[in-house]
């Protein structure tokens, strides 16, 4: 495995290879089981596997946890060498000195969900992974299902301007008690720990009563009821189109509908969501 430092070193490497398939799967690092899931996929799919890692703050908002974003780059390399991983891309800037003037902008797809609250974050990441697709030209790159709305916002970034990179999505690696691996649970305490594996915990209620229920509204009222009494601050539930991500009106037609929650337990913002479709999860 090679570490590269820069987009001129990486490109070097990069274009001794002959006619082999790469595949891109791009983190900022805090590597665990989510993200190992992804390297297994791309080398299923592909020849050659570059991990990128980047702490991009072009997706950080002005009071989110970029400076404290967790960076153990050790460990990282370690868990990219135990996975096969044949490059990994760790830059210390992807931008000009004096800043980036020409980036990427998303439009309806980034006005709901996360886009809320976290405005211009979804520009900053398309913005991103635009210039890692042209350092890296990868034939594949895979997303984590985890960042739904990001993984369908880089799926429509590809078609809208004719990328020539296929955009694969990979399954939710979760801990044995439901709750999404992610690099931020590592800020959660011994108790939120627990407070925040009924967020997962309200999503399989939801999905195991959905039958039940004669309207959206009494779906949400089923899961706030159960955040609620777990005392999670829920900044956004809801059921929407898994293409479109529009929300979803109709209770009886669930067929691509997904929920999406993001909550917050005690300081930590997470996010989790969950097919409503019957052969899935
Ligand atoms: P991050 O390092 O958090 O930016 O995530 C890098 C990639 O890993 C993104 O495509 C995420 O969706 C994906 N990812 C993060 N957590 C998980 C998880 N628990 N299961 C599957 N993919 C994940």
């Amino acid at each position: 495995m090679k570490v590269c430092g820069t987009a001129t070193e990486i490109q070097h490497e990069l274009a001794s290879l002959d006619k082999e398939r790469i595949a891109l799967v791009p983190t900022m690092g805090c590597l665990h089981e989510g993200h190992i899931s992804l390297i297994e996929k791309a080398k299923r799919l592909a020849d050659v596997v570059v991990v990128s890692i980047y702490v991009n703050p072009l997706q950080f908002g002005k009071n989110e946890d970029l400076s404290i974003y967790p960076r153990p780059f050790a460990d990282d390399i370690k868990t990219c060498q135990n996975a096969g991983v044949d490059f990994v891309f760790h830059p210390e800037s992807l931008y000009p000195d004096h800043g980036i003037q020409v980036g990427l902008q998303v439009h309806g797809l980034s006005q709901k969900l996360c886009g809320i609250s976290r405005k211009g974050h979804f520009d900053g990441v398309v913005t991103v992974v635009n210039i890692l697709f042209n350092i890296i030209r990868p034939h594949l790159a895979v997303f984590g299902e985890k960042d739904f709305q990001q993984l369908r916002i880089i799926q429509r970034m590809v078609a809208d301007l004719h990328m020539q990179v296929e955009v694969v999505g990979a399954n939710i690696v979760r801990d044995d008690d439901g709750l999404a691996k992610s690099s931020r649970n590592r800020y959660l305490s011994d108790d939120e720990r627990q407070q925040a594996k009924e967020i997962y915990a309200a999503l399989q209620l939801m999905k195991r009563q959905a039958n039940q229920c004669s309207s959206i509204q009494e779906f949400l009222a089923l899961g706030y009821k159960h955040l609620h009494q777990h005392r999670i601050e829920v900044e956004y539930l809801e059921i929407c189109d898994e293409v479109t991500l529009e929300p979803i009106t109709n209770i009886r037609i669930f067929s691509t509908a997904r929920i999406f929650i993001a909550a917050k337990v005690g300081s930590t913002r997470l996010i989790d969501n969950l097919s409503l479709s019957n052969h899935e999860e």
